[in-house]
């Protein structure tokens, strides 16, 4: 071992879904919206000045920033803009989980919170789910140096009924309250309306879902203007130039479209019921989930057994091995009908073949 080993930043990283190289294939692994970006998008890139990548981007994202606190009903000052929400809660961990004591999230949850906590020498305890899968909020009311937890969870999907998130803010005063909210655009509500009534909550959400642009990487957080200060200022200690021109002029088209917006959400609505209807009738087991995903389990074929049954018809659904008790459950993300219809029907043959 060479001495400089020892002062290595030794981490294990987040693994993300796999993104296969080939064409024609099934793509349900990574809750990627199966809809393209609102048109204005495309008309966005088109007219893009490339003469103007030679100046560097707007620090403070004014326009993206601008069209997030209109579409929310928000001041500006009260925004915050990363590249993805993986980058904003990513900042949020530097800048507010900065206690001795653990913070607190689920065991079973976004699988980045651990990777960031270990990373930045944050201590960290996991709440167990309750056993339907259910975050308990009597079991936030703790000492703790922070909460964090998605809402709708993932990769459950389960939603958290808003009375019941200001039980877990309520109980927490004295730290920072962050709820991840990459998926409330499917049928959840979200906790924006209570920033005004805790100055320790922060509300993150992304673009990645349900408005179609992971590529593209916009994430947000909306909260007080004093917590938006303080992470803006850890930010342009970091790297003031993270989201590039191209990219700004791309979420601003997007958040002014809430016509399509709200039509594409709410097919990915109507597939996932249909969808939930079909795995109940082939026998699965699931929760309600309120995402772009369901995360459902069928009693008599392990998990591993059907993600590779189905990656070997190019369906690509994820799998996660651990914690043990979700081993045989699939995280399905919802795509299109057409989509939804052949993995169905695929099912459908292997569970009629396997008897
Ligand atoms: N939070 C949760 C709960 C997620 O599942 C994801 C998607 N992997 C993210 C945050 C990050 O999404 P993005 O960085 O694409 O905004």
């Amino acid at each position: 071992m060479k001495n400089w080993e020892k002062n290595i930043r030794k981490v294990v990283p987040y693994v993300p879904g796999e993104q296969p190289k080939q064409k024609n294939i099934i793509k349900l692994n990574t809750n990627e919206n199966p809809y393209p970006p609102a048109p204005g998008v495309r008309e966005a890139l088109l007219h893009t000045n490339t003469d103007d990548l030679r100046l560097y981007p707007d620090p403070a994202v004014t326009d993206l920033v601008k069209g997030i606190a209109d579409f929310y009903q928000v001041d500006s000052s009260q925004v915050f803009v990363g590249v993805g929400s993986d980058d904003v809660l990513a900042m949020l961990f530097l800048t507010f989980f900065n206690s001795d004591k653990p913070i607190l999230f689920p065991d079973i949850t976004y699988s980045f919170y651990d990777v960031w906590a270990q990373m930045l020498r944050i201590p960290y305890e996991q709440i167990p789910l309750d056993e339907r899968f259910h975050i308990v909020p009597s079991d936030y009311k703790k000492e703790n140096g922070g909460v964090v937890f998605p809402n709708p969870n993932a990769p459950t999907g389960e939603l958290l009924p808003l009375a019941e998130i200001e039980k877990i803010i309520r109980a927490n005063p004295d730290v920072i309250v962050i709820v991840d909210e990459a998926y409330i655009d499917f049928g959840g509500e979200s906790a924006l309306p209570l920033i005004d009534k805790y100055d320790n909550l922060v509300v993150v959400q992304t673009f990645s879902k349900s408005r179609s642009l992971a590529g593209s990487r916009i994430g947000f957080a909306i909260s007080n203007p004093t917590l938006i200060r303080y992470l803006n200022d850890v930010k342009y200690s970091y790297n003031s130039y993270t989201m590039d021109r191209i990219t700004i002029a791309l979420g601003t088209a997007a958040i002014r479209d809430r016509a399509y917006f709200e039509e594409t959400t709410g097919k990915i609505i109507k597939t996932r019921e249909w969808t939930k209807e079909q795995l109940k009738k082939l026998g699965f087991a699931f929760g309600d989930s309120k995402s772009n995903f369901i995360f459902a389990k069928h009693p008599d074929v392990p998990g591993p057994e059907l993600f590779e049954a189905l990656k070997a018809e190019n369906i690509f659904v994820r799998h996660f091995s651990r914690p043990e008790r979700i081993n045989d459950y699939l995280r399905i993300t919802i795509g299109t009908d057409e989509q939804m219809e052949t993995f169905i029907a695929f099912l459908t043959n292997y569970l009629a073949e396997r008897k």
